[in-house]
């Protein structure tokens, strides 16, 4: 299936409320979140925004959100940009109150009516909304807005994701080619350094795009996946390496495929997922080619694997451990592998997932971390 490399057309985290939606596994990134908050806070108090310095009013501030997704995480981000701002600027008002412009933006496969749905629930729940929102699909690896538009711009827990699978990690047969997984942590290093690649350019990208859209003096504020500094592993602590819903137990779930003769081994090689890990210099190096960006402050988040905080009582009963285990991983991946499989083999692979998560609760049990970066930046 060609058209699967085409991700931004099957990219998105998991729709809907069910058990397997993003909607209700998104602990991680909420984790990550709360833990960037004190510097998301900050990141926005120091807005280098004074009247009349900008083409657009100072009374109309536009805020993006790119790789909104679905839920709470959403909404949280976007109310602590909107307060601190409210915050801000209430020092020097002279009377009239600022409005503010929303914009919510992922892959156009996103779940935008579910995302739509909860704002207006919301707002009927009587937690008033103080910003006009609109929804922009699209990547963010293009341009999404006009120029000199906007004021802030946050990216929560995506720019991990690449904007396609490196062009030599598809070549068959070739060292890149990534033989017996289907991501790139303990891969040849052919098949990292392919990602690797692909992440800069990607990265790059995407700032050569919000250089073109933020205001000067405005804020650029990203948390992603990354790892620790001087780590050749995509994940750094070993015990999460085990751990990590992308490697082991993955790769034996599509091998239990294989060895079961229900898809061929070739087919299970061309699967990868595009996800990379990048480091704080890896991206401080971006940020400095790609000019017009003043790095304000960087840090290294470790974030607990705490299963929403109901390991514990996860833990009595290995199937509910499994399945739950299996949910978080559907959350971020169904949708990539069923454009890829077909549903009939994806629900096949996840329930093989979730039996190979019972059966070893105890290790997956140990306390084991994620590691994220956060870099606040000034447009200058
Ligand atoms: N910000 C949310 C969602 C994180 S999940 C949170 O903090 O919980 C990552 C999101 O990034 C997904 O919704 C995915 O669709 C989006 N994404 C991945 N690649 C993207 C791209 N190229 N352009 C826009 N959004 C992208």
């Amino acid at each position: 299936m060609e058209s699967w490399r085409s991700l931004e057309h099957v990219l998105s985290m998991q729709g809907g409320d069910d058990d397997v939606s993003y909607v209700n596994n998104c602990y991680g990134p909420a984790a990550a979140l709360a833990l960037s908050k004190p510097m998301l806070t900050s990141a926005i108090r120091s807005i280098k925004l004074t009247r009349g310095s900008s083409s657009s009013s100072f009374f109309h501030l536009k805020i993006a959100d790119l790789g909104c997704a679905i839920g709470d995480n959403t909404f949280s981000t976007i109310d602590t940009v909107v307060e601190v701002l409210r915050q801000k600027l209430a020092v020097d008002d002279d009377g009239s109150e600022p409005e503010f412009e929303v914009f919510f933006s992922d892959l156009p496969t996103n779940d935008f009516n579910t995302l739509f749905r909860s704002l207006d629930e919301k707002v009927m729940n009587g937690s008033i909304r103080k910003y006009f929102a609109a929804g922009v699909p699209g990547s963010f690896y293009k341009r999404l807005f006009p120029k000199g538009q906007l004021h802030v711009v946050v990216t929560m827990s995506a720019l991990q994701w690449l904007s396609q699978i490196p062009e030599k990690v598809m070549e068959k047969g070739s060292k890149s080619w990534n033989k017996g997984r289907v991501w790139i942590e303990g891969a040849e290093k052919e098949v990292v350094e392919a990602y690797g690649e692909q992440s800069d350019k990607d990265l790059v990208e995407f700032l050569k795009c919000r250089k073109e859209e933020i205001v000067v003096g405005g804020v650029l504020f990203m948390l992603m996946g990354g790892r620790p500094s001087g780590s050749v592993s995509q994940i750094g602590d070993p015990d999460s390496s085990l751990k990590h819903p992308f490697t082991t137990l993955m790769d034996q779930a599509w091998q239990d495929l294989v060895d079961e003769g229900l898809i061929e081994e070739e087919k299970r090689d061309g699967f990868n997922i595009p996800v990379y890990f990048r480091s704080t210099e890896e991206i401080a190096s971006a940020i400095d080619r790609c000019g017009g960006f003043k790095i304000e402050k960087t840090e290294n988040l470790r974030i607990a694997d705490h299963m929403n905080g109901k390991q514990e009582e996860l833990m009595k009963d290995p199937d509910s451990y499994g399945r739950s285990r299996a949910n978080y991983a559907q959350a971020g991946l169904k949708p990539i592998v069923e454009a890829y499989l077909g549903p009939d083999l994806t629900r096949k692979l996840f329930k093989r997932y979730a039996i190979g998560a019972a059966a070893n609760k105890d290790i997956l049990n140990k306390n084991c971390f994620y590691h994220m970066i956060a870099i606040s930046a000034i447009r200058v």
